[in-house]
Parts: structure tokens; sequence; C-alpha cells
């Protein structure tokens, strides 16, 4: 018996270890054999719970977690589990039938879009789940709109239809409705006494029935009773009438047939994979996560029809083999520290090379795992196609694009703008534009002070946010030296309560947010100059720095400079450089508070003109000194703020846009311009005051009835007017 136990054991060993080297080495195979998605859906659709069985059925856990029992994989953050929302995109991988399947699950909410843009940039395809009682809803259309600019191929999962609510006809109409798009009904939901009990699958003419007692792992086919049959052929011709308007070979093969009935079932497949993969259709496929109905299928569905990905991604042919990947997520383990999420494009990673970012900087690979939520399995490749954790990386962060070295880069960028040769793009808005690399953080829009529970935390609070603004370079963190609180910039209020959740559950520090702060921006009117002089005796010695400056508008050069005039130049090439870069450190810093609000000023540059430094004097007085001086001057200037502005895309059926549109010009708003969607639908833009966008989500629900959805993204600043910002001045001082 004991024998016999371990024999077994021994052949999965063997079995695993063959797995594993065609995994790592056979890369042919990987490619066609891959599929990187990302999962999508309004919150509570069922991203998570849907998740989690696919990784019980394929064999990756043993056990369902749930949701409402906090026990799932992706949502392995603590807070995630306590509020049963997915925030960071976690990555699983999993084998399903011969193939490997990279998931990323992806956090819903307009203040972690910057996430979301980085995973749709990783993935080939996407899987969006409805809710079956609920349609299409906001959220859907918002993701909707993200899957689209990044042209990825999609298949929907109707869920929930195990409720009694659950409308089938109702999402149908809905995804034509509110997407515009033409939905291709793959599946029927079948009902035994009232409750779901399977699926029929159209296209192979079977019902299929899933065993309660093993949580839904065993299923079968069972063939159709009469009614049954009739009713799944009309949606076979329904199918194939959709698909042979588009397809010509599926035309063809019914004029060679001359009749749909002889049309062989691997042919229409094969029309639904090519239509599916020119986003000219999308399957629809129905089930119940919660009540383990229909998931295998859906995992079936992505490996028929959402692409490989040798199947896209083109634009990275430039590279030829050498090494390009993206880093899409730093997340941080506890043992591992910091671990970077790598999408790699062309080429191998491999263990222990040398990579370079976008950016210049050059790192070394020392560890790489297979992702598993908050688990990970070590391997010694990840090829082409595949996306792996690498540990070892000290400065990459998300969204930089990574390759063996410079002149790979070189080279790739040469070749893109050659090819590209009517256009006079950069290198950097080649990088933006053909490999959507955002290398620019978005500025930090909200901003509150944040404190430790009492001063013996502080260190162990500023090791937590560097931490964390590793993972998530969308958090800004400075230092107020007037109020001496360490401030958060943020993209909204769920961004920056999740951070002190976080904080609180790994870190253990129980911090206290001040309110919520929209972050202006300050601009000089005219410029000003002035002389200053900080002098003091510290531990007996007297510390002296004077200063004659000049700050004035310049958003193009050096932003601290040396007067070149002769007369300048005789002072100041007598100070020791080390000194000018204390100084200039100073000068610079006092730049990042405006004289009105405190706002970062905008577009200018100090020039020094006459610098005294008195023997002796510190190295951090001359800092300070400097820092003192420049606050000084700035305290005369005009200044005047400016707001930060939000790019909105409304996204609506067309019977609401006055409305919306006269809501949006009592907001301040510019409206940019209106586009149709399909027959029904408008997108509006526009550009908005963050100000006049409290609650804007839910106001644009009430008045179009849930059916508009609003997308936004930061897009500069703009200056206030003399109202605007006498009013802006109150608020912020809480007096309005
Ligand atoms: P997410 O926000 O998209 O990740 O959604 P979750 O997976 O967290 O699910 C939200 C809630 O819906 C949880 O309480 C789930 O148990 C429940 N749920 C998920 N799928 C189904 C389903 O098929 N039927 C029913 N009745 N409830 C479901
Ligand atoms: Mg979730």
């Amino acid at each position: 018996m004991l024998c016999n136990r371990s024999a077994t054991v021994g052949i999965k060993r063997i079995l695993r270890y063959v797995s594993q080297v065609r995994w790592n080495h056979n890369s042919a195979l990987l490619e066609t054999h891959i599929r990187n998605i990302g999962i999508l859906a309004h919150i509570d659709g069922g991203k998570t719970t849907t998740t989690e069985r696919m990784l019980f059925y394929s064999g990756k856990t043993n056990i369902l977690g749930e949701v409402h029992h906090g026990n799932t994989v992706t949502d392995f953050l603590v807070q995630e589990r306590e509020r049963g929302i997915t925030i960071c995109s976690a990555a699983v991988s999993f084998d399903w039938r011969d193939y490997r399947i990279n998931l990323l699950d992806t956090p819903g909410h307009i203040d972690f879009t910057m996430e979301v843009e980085q995973s749709l940039a990783a993935v080939d395809g996407t899987v969006v789940i409805l809710d079956g009682s609920a349609g299409v809803e906001a959220q859907t259309v918002t993701v909707w709109s993200q899957a689209d600019r990044h042209k990825l191929p999609r298949i929907v999962f109707i869920n929930k239809m195990d409720k009694d609510n659950a409308d089938l006809d109702n999402c149908l109409q809905d995804l034509q409705k509110k997407l515009g798009i033409v939905p291709v009904l793959l599946q029927l939901p079948v009902f035994e006494h009232g409750k779901l009990s399977g699926v029929i699958d159209i296209l192979s003419g079977t019902q299929v029935v899933w065993d309660k007692p093993s949580n839904g792992r065993k299923y079968t086919r069972v063939p159709l009773s009469e009614t049954q049959t009739l009713d799944v052929r009309k949606n076979l011709f329904e199918v194939i009438d959709v698909l042979s308007g588009k397809d010509d070979d599926l035309a063809q093969a019914i004029i060679d047939a001359e009749s749909m009935e002889n049309i062989k079932t691997e042919l229409v497949l094969q029309a639904i994979r090519r239509c599916t993969l020119k986003q000219q259709v999308v399957p629809v496929l129905v089930g119940s996560a919660y009540k383990n109905i229909g998931i295998q299928l859906l995992m079936d569905a992505v490996l028929k029809y959402l692409p490989a990905p040798n199947e896209r991604n083109d634009i990275y042919n430039c590279f030829g083999t050498d090494f390009v990947g993206k880093v899409f997520k730093v997340t941080h383990d506890k043992q591992r520290g910091a671990l970077s999420l790598i999408r790699v494009f062309r080429g191998t990673l491999k263990k222990g090379s040398k990579i370079v970012t976008a950016k210049g900087t050059a790192e070394t690979v020392q560890r790489m795992y297979s992702p598993w939520a908050d688990e990970y399995r070590e391997i010694s490749s990840i090829a082409a196609g595949n996306i792996g954790l690498c540990a070892g990386l000290k400065s990459t962060v998300t969204g930089d694009l990574v390759v063996s070295n410079v002149s790979v880069l070189r080279n790739a960028l040469k070749k893109l703008s050659i090819n590209n040769a009517s256009s006079d793009e950069s290198d950097d808005e080649i990088l933006v534009n053909k490999l959507s690399l955002q290398t620019v953080v978005p500025d930090a829009v909200y901003f509150c002070s944040i404190e430790p529970p009492s001063s013996a935390y502080q260190v162990a609070l500023d090791h937590a946010l560097k931490e964390i603004q590793r993972e998530d370079p969308s958090l800004r963190v400075s230092y107020d030296e007037t109020t001496m609180q360490t401030v958060l910039g943020g993209m909204g209020k769920l961004h920056l309560d999740i951070i002190k959740s976080r904080i609180f559950s790994e870190y253990k520090i129980d911090v206290d947010l001040g309110p919520l702060q929209i972050a202006y921006k300050e601009a000089l009117e005219e410029p000003c100059c002035g002389t200053w002089t900080a002098e003091k005796e510290i531990a007996g010695h007297r510390q002296l720095v004077r200063m004659e400056l000049t700050i004035h508008g310049d958003k193009y050069s050096e932003r601290f400079r040396l007067d070149n005039s002769s007369e300048a130049q005789e002072n100041l090439k007598m100070i020791r450089p080390k000194q000018i870069a204390f100084v200039k450190k100073g000068a610079l810093a006092a730049l990042e508070r405006g004289p009105k609000l405190g706002g970062q000023l905008m577009d200018v540059a100090i020039t020094l003109h006459h610098l005294t430094i008195g023997k002796g004097t510190a190295d951090t007085f001359i800092m300070a000194a400097s820092a003192q001086c420049v606050r000084h001057v700035l305290a005369t200037a005009k200044c005047r703020l400016m707001e930060p502005i939000m790019l909105l895309e409304i996204a609506m059926p067309s019977e609401h846009l006055s409305a919306i549109q006269t809501d949006l010009n009592r907001r301040r708003c510019t409206i940019l311009d209106v586009t149709s969607r399909g027959h029904f639908h408008k997108v509006l833009r526009a550009n908005a005051p963050l100000a006049e966008l409290e609650d804007y989500s839910s106001e644009v629900r009430c008045i179009s009835s849930g059916t508009a959805s609003v997308a936004m993204e930061p897009n500069g600043y703009v200056l206030l007017n003399e109202m605007d910002e006498a009013s802006a001045v109150r608020r912020a001082h809480g007096l309005e």
C-alpha cells in the first residue's frame, strides 16, 4: 500500500517535471498555448468568484474560496478581503487543457485607473463579466471603453443566472444598446423547477450539467429534448447568419453547401474566432460562478476565441528576438521584497540576467516566479508571450519598458521611426504612443496630511510609504516644512483611504489622515527679485547665508541657474560647487510651496545673482537658509492659482445628451467633442475642473437613470479667474 502510494507520488512528480520542462523550454508551443487575459466587470459582478472557480477547476486550489468568507486567492490584501473588493490587479497563472492561462484580476474603481490601464497593456484579450440580473452597468461601460482603447478582443460571461431576477434578453439588449456591439449567444441557460441547472451549448447541440457534490468539478453532456433541439437550431442559425455577414469564408462555405444546415461546427467555430479577434463580434456565455455552473466552458472559450500572444503585439516586431518586456505592476512580499510583474513580448528573460529600463536604469533579475496571487513558484526563465514575477529590481516601477541593453532599445526605436517616417514623433512619443508606455505618472489631484499615532512611529511610517509608493507610483509623498507633516497626494478619496488601511494592516501603524484637499498649483504673474540674509549661531559657530536672486516664469530650461553676467560670476565662482548644490536643493524645495495656498509653483525658474556664505557654515544650514531666502522672496510675489482639470469621457444613450450637457455647463466645463457609438449612443469628451466633480459619477448615473458611464483622467492645470480663485482660497481655509 505504502509502496503504491509512493509510486503514485513519484509518477506525479515526474509528470510535473515533464510539464515544467515543456513550459520552460518549448517556446514554440508556449506562445500558441498561452492566453493572457484580463477579467473586467462592474464591482460585484463576480470577477473574484469566477477567478476562484477557474483556479479550483484547473487544479490550482483544493478549496473553493468565497468572497464573503474572505478566503479568496486573488483578493489577498487584508482590506480587499474585508471590503470584498479587488484593489490590486493580482495575477494568477493556471493550466487548462494543454494551455497556460495568465489571468489578471483588475480593480474596478476610477481611483485605480492607472493600474487597470497597465494591466490592459499587458494582456491580449479580456473576459467581461455581467451580473445577469443587472445587465450592463456603468462601470462595465467604462472598462469596455478602456478595453476599446487597447483594441482587446473580448468574451462576455453573463454571470449570476441563478438569481430569480436574472434576465438574459435584457442583458443581450444592453450589450447591443449600451455598448453598441454584436453579441453572439453561444449558450442558453437551463432551468429545472425554476432553478438554474446547467447550460445548453448551442454549437455542439448538447446540454451540460454540473455535479453538485464535487462542487461542479465534474460535468456531463446529455442529449437535448425535442423542444430544446428546435430552440437550439433556431439559435444556431441566428449565430451563423450574423457571422456569415461578417466572415467571407463562412459565407462561401454556406454558398458551397447550399444551406446553413450542413455547415460543420468547426467552420462556425473558426468564424467566431476570426470575428472575435477582429472585434467584430463578442461571444456570449452564461452561467453562475457562485453555483459552479459554466466556468469550465468559459475557460474553453478563452482558449478557443481569445488570441494567443503571437496573434497580436506586432508593434514589438522591431525588437526581433531580443528581450523586451513591460512591468505592469510592482508588489511587495514580506520575504522576497519588491516583486515586479513583467509581461514578456519578445525574447526570453532569464534568471540572473541584466535588464535596462527605457529611462536608462540597469538592474539584475535575481529570482523569478510564476504568479500565484500571494504565493509564487520559482522558475528560471520567462519566454515571449508569458508573464512572470522578478525579484531584485530596485528602481523599476509600474509602467516601465524593460530590455536587455540600451542598444536594443535604440535599434528598435530607430526601426519604429523609419516605419513611421511620415510623422516626426520623438523617442518619448513613440514609447508612449506606440508601445503604450505611460512614462509620466499622473500628478496627484488630491492631498491630505498623514500622521503616525506618535513620533516613535515616524521612521516605520516613512519606510511603509516608501514601499507602497513603489507598487503604486500614483501615490505621492512629500514633507511640509511649515506644518512639519508628511503629506500624501493621490488620485481620489478611496485611493488615500486604501493607503491608510494598508498601513494599518500590513505595517501595524494606525495613522490619521487630515481633510482631503484639492492639489492646486500656483503660477507666477511677474518676476520678483530680492535679497535675504539668514543668520544664526549654532553651538558657538556663526552661520550665515546671504542670497540675491530672481524668480521668474520659465518652463523650458533649468529651474535653478547661476547668473552668467561677469559681475555675478566673479562672486559665484568663489563658492564651492558642493555648497552651490546645497543652495540649489533648498531653493528648489521652496518652489514646491507657493505663497497662496502652498501649491507647487508651475513653470518657474530661479536665477541666483549673488551669494555669501559665512566661514564654517554647515551644509545643512546652507540648504535650509536657501529655502528660507526663496520663500522670503516668494512672499512678495504675485501668484495665481491653477486648478487640476480632468478629461471626462461620458458614454450615454443619445436621449440623455442634452441633460448631461446642461449639467456640465453648470460645472465650468469645456465640451471638446461629441461622437456617436453605434446607432443609439453618444460619447462626450469634456475638460472639467476637479473641484466641480465631487460625486459627479453618481450624479451622472442619476441624470441618466444609470445608463451613462464616466471615465476620468487628469488633464493638466489651468488658471482660475479671480472670483473662482477667491472662492477656492476660502474653501481651502474652511470658510466656505
Ligand atoms: P467582484 O467585485 O467582481 O470581484 O465580485 P465578487 O466575486 O466579489 O462577487 C460579488 C458578490 O456576488 C459576492 O457576494 C459573490 O458571492 C456574489 N456572486 C458572485 N457570483 C455569483 C453568482 O453567480 N450568483 C450569485 N447569486 N451570486 C454571485
Ligand atoms: Mg473582486
